[in-house]
């Protein structure tokens, strides 16, 4: 399984989930950030991190976000050099 973030992300990026990833597996997007389906560990940490409920473990997407689970795939392959999301600037 993995994790992935859906639409609410869109305008947000604040970073909160990058902050309390332990395996540095949010990917920096044109428009959202993306987890890596590999490497997430899903240990659940970001899901709650989230302000805007972006967040969900791929089997629980709901209906309305079912889309975000090919775009967060289709992120990978074709963005073969992505880079980590950098935390908040403090
Ligand atoms: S579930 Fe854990 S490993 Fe996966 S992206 Fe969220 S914080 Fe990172
Ligand atoms: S915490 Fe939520 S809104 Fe903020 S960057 Fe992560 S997924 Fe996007």
């Amino acid at each position: 399984m993995t994790y992935i973030i859906a639409e609410p992300c869109i305008t947000v990026i604040d970073r909160g989930c990058v902050e309390v990833c332990p395996v540095e597996c949010i990917y920096e997007g044109e428009d959202q950030l993306y987890i890596h389906p590999t490497e997430c560990v899903d240990c659940d940490a970001c899901r709650p991190a989230c302000p805007v409920d972006a967040i969900f473990a791929e089997s629980d997407t709901p209906e309305q976000w079912k889309s975000y689970l090919e775009k967060n795939a289709n992120y990978f392959v074709e963005h073969p050099d992505a880079v980590v999301a950098k935390p908040k600037e403090s």
